[in-house]
This record gives C-alpha cells, sequence and structure tokens, in this order.
C-alpha cells in the first residue's frame, strides 16, 4: 500500500503563450517533468489569470468545455481539447471554505477552460484524468485579498488536492510585441520577486506594487494575482522556492511551489 502524504504543495506557473505546448522547450520539459515529483492528487484547483471575475467564482460544472481564447497562433492548437471532469463537490467546498473565511464568493456553471488552465495541465496531466475546478481572479482586488482567499484554501491540500495559479511572474505584453531582449526592469522585479518569495515574506508579495518596476512589469493585475493566491495556499508560514528559471523577452516563465 502506498502512503498518500499529508499534503502537496500549492504552485504558481508562469504559463507563457499558448504554443508552448508545441514546441520543445526548457519550460515545456519543466511542465511535463512536473507531475512526477508528488503523488497523483485527488483533483486540481486552479486559478487563471484569463477569468477574471468581481468576486472569487469556483467553476461547478461537471464537464467544463474548451475555451480558445488567444489569437493568431498555430492552427493546432486550436483542435486541441483536455476532456478532464470538473470537480463540482470541490468547487462547492472551495466556495464554501472562502465564505467561511469572510470572502464574498460565488458558483458559476457552464464557464470550460480557459488557456491559462489548459495549457499547462495539458503538459503536467496529459491524461486528463484528474478532476478540475477553476477558480476566478478578481483584478479589482488588492494581493492581500489573494494572500487571504489561498489561505482559506489551504486546508484542502490536506485532501490531496493540487492548487495551481496560473499567470505570470512578469507580463509586460506590449514590450514582448516590441520584440525586446529581457530587459534590465524585468529582470529586477522578476529577482526581487524570487528574493521575497523564498525568504517567506508574503506580505511583500501581496504588496507587490511596492516592488521595483512593479506596474512596468504588470500594467494589469491580473496575471500577478494568482501568485499571491498560490502563496496563501501554501499554508500558514509557507515559504516558496523557484522551481523554474526563464525567460522569453521580458516574460517571465518562473515557477514556484509553496508549502
Ligand atoms: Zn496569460
Amino acid at each position: 500500500m502506498t502512503e498518500t502524504p499529508k499534503s502537496l504543495p500549492s504552485l504558481f506557473l508562469s504559463h507563457g503563450a499558448p504554443n508552448i505546448l508545441i514546441h520543445p522547450s526548457d519550460t515545456r520539459a519543466f511542465w511535463q517533468g512536473l507531475s512526477a515529483r508528488w503523488p497523483h492528487p485527488s483533483a486540481l484547483l486552479v486559478m487563471s489569470a484569463h477569468f477574471p471575475a468581481a468576486k472569487p467564482t469556483f467553476e461547478s460544472g461537471g464537464h467544463p468545455g474548451m475555451i480558445y481564447d488567444f489569437g493568431g497562433f498555430e492552427p493546432e492548437l486550436y483542435d486541441m481539447t483536455y476532456p478532464a471532469p470538473g470537480a463540482p463537490a470541490l468547487a462547492e467546498k472551495a466556495f464554501g471554505l472562502a465564505r467561511a473565511a469572510g470572502l464574498d464568493a460565488a458558483l458559476s456553471q457552464g464557464r470550460g477552460y480557459d488557456h491559462g488552465t489548459w495549457v499547462p495541465l495539458k503538459a503536467l496531466y496529459p491524461d486528463a484524468d484528474i478532476p478540475v475546478a477553476t477558480l476566478s481572479v478578481q483584478p479589482r482586488e488588492n494581493g492581500a485579498h489573494h494572500l487571504a482567499l489561498g489561505r482559506a484554501l489551504a486546508p484542502l491540500r490536506d485532501e490531496g488536492v493540487l492548487i495551481i495559479g496560473s499567470g505570470g511572474a512578469t507580463h509586460n505584453l506590449r514590450a514582448f510585441f516590441g520584440g525586446e531582449d529581457t530587459p534590465a526592469w524585468a529582470q529586477k522585479f522578476n529577482d526581487w520577486l524570487c528574493e521575497k518569495i523564498e525568504a517567506g515574506d508574503a506580505e511583500a508579495v501581496a504588496a507587490w506594487e511596492q516592488g521595483p518596476e512593479a506596474l512596468r512589469n504588470h500594467p494589469t493585475p491580473e496575471h500577478f494575482l494568482p501568485l499571491p493566491f498560490a502563496f496563501g495556499a501554501g499554508g500558514p508560514g509557507a515559504r516558496g522556492r523557484r522551481l523554474h528559471r526563464d525567460f522569453i523577452g521580458p516574460i517571465s516563465l518562473d515557477a514556484y511551489g509553496f508549502g
């Protein structure tokens, strides 16, 4: 009999562009090897930067479809599917934990998997045999809100749930399409972030706007906020560790584990 460990880590993944899936790269190889580090989760709970809502919204449908929320990429990406079942019971339980922590939350029905969810999951768990509940990011709320939301959901890890925040450690798309090499301002924020995470300084990460060049790296907050969420989901006193580092121009592909 194999023993199930008490809990899985929580993860933050920078999901980059959807075509990471179809071209060999260090990041794709990292994603493909990641699931072997831990036991098979009972379910996945994913907050995606591409599921914005005013309040924490837990998708509780049983059979999420696909959302191809990107343009201009290789045609084969629009034929890909990720047929993992939804996780209605997990969504409802997570919703209850958020409410119990005093957070206004909601349930939704019928939202599919956006690319912030299905692109990394297709590399991590290609068999699509683990139920997935998805959860919105709240771009109008701050980092402290997302940290608190993650902390409220941390107990789910003891039940074998792998909690993932999917966003980007740096995410200035305008600079990306401008074709810049990795600029010093992106490196600077990325380094600062890693230092705070590995020091276990969740409050500094929650107050990320005060970090160096923060708003230049995140002109909008939705790709950053899954990070304090994942930090919180690591549980009280969690330290983070960088699991992967890479840059495409100004876009960091760094990944972190917590707890
Ligand atoms: Zn994205």
